[in-house]
């Protein structure tokens, strides 16, 4: 159980390979991010191994469905217990966004159709972030569907390194912060919030629902590796203090735990209002991020000779 867990971080943990090649190196080899700095939060405790854990849940939670659902107004979950997807439809046909592991794009395709959508109609593919566990499907969605791949400038060599079964990975549209993609009337807005990938990427659009017009934040994760570089600080500070003034009514993540998907979800099936709006939560997990990040970086300082 334990070896199954580990083998699975690794995708998420490429940051930390990449910047650990000192003394932490024992932690890049798939194992669970260390125990300590430990920060509460609204009475929450959290440590670097807690929050992966909590985003990647078991082997089995990444690939099995989540029953799909409408989120708000033309956004739709389309993604697995752990790992979200999320399909954006218009009268021109569907985003989507996030398709994870290669491995789960049947699974997706499956949530797309009980939804009543057609996997065909997908058009355009965007990602959160350049790491597999998010992006490592998009070869096969293009397959599948003839779908545009967009990426964000900073994130294409990262991207470039992913490759299923030797598959080059599809790279349509370049983009830039800022950069707007537009389809069937929906506009979807490309904010630069780099840290935990060069590129990582937060979405915003606005969704209409019952007469009333809502912001949406397609969240990324902000989560630090274990050892920063000068670089990562500042993209860190960067992307906290844009992520903080985005606009925000529904928030969505790249892990479902991001934004408490599972107990949202319950909520949607007792009735009453859409518990997916929820301002108040809105910056909640930037401020786990960024509480831990500034716990990490402390103690990385104490350590310092
Ligand atoms: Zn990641």
């Amino acid at each position: 159980m334990k070896r199954a867990f580990t083998l699975n971080l690794s995708t998420c943990l490429v940051a930390v390979v990449i910047v650990s090649a000192g003394p932490h190196t024992l932690h890049a080899q798939g194992q669970p991010p260390p125990d300590h700095p430990a920060i509460t939060i609204r009475g929450q405790t959290y440590t670097p191994r807690s929050i992966l854990a909590r985003n990647m849940g078991t082997p089995e939670d990444q690939s099995t469905a989540f029953p799909p659902h409408k989120i708000i107004g033309n956004i739709y979950y389309v993604g697995t217990r752990t790992l979200t997807s999320f399909l954006v439809t218009t009268p021109q046909g569907a985003i989507l966004i996030n398709s994870t592991y290669e491995r789960n794009v049947p699974v997706i395709q499956k949530s797309v159709e009980q939804l009543g959508f057609k996997f065909s109609d997908i058009k355009i593919v965007l990602g959160n972030h350049a790491h597999g566990d998010h992006q490592e499907g998009d070869a096969l969605v293009k397959q599948l569907t003839g779908a545009q791949v967009m990426a964000m400038a900073e994130d294409v060599p990262a991207l470039e390194a992913i490759k299923p079964g030797g598959k080059a990975h599809p790279i349509d549209r370049i983009l830039h912060d800022g950069d707007r993609v537009t389809l069937g009337g929906t506009t979807l807005v490309a904010h630069l919030t780099p840290g935990h990938t060069r590129g990582a990427t937060t979405w915003t659009m606005k969704a209409q629902d019952a007469g009333k017009t809502y912001d949406v934040m397609f969240g990324c994760s902000l989560r630090a590796p274990e050892k920063l570089t000068p670089q990562n600080v500042d993209e860190f500070n960067r992307s906290f203090a844009l992520v903080r003034a985005l606009p925000c009514d529904v928030q969505l993540g790249d892990h479902a735990a991001q934004y408490n998907m599972q107990a949202k979800y319950a909520k949607l099936r007792s009735g009453g209002p859409n518990p997916f709006i929820d301002p108040d939560n809105c910056k909640l997990e930037a401020e786990i991020s960024e509480t831990m990040f500034r716990a990490i970086l402390a103690e990385q300082g104490a350590r310092q000779p």
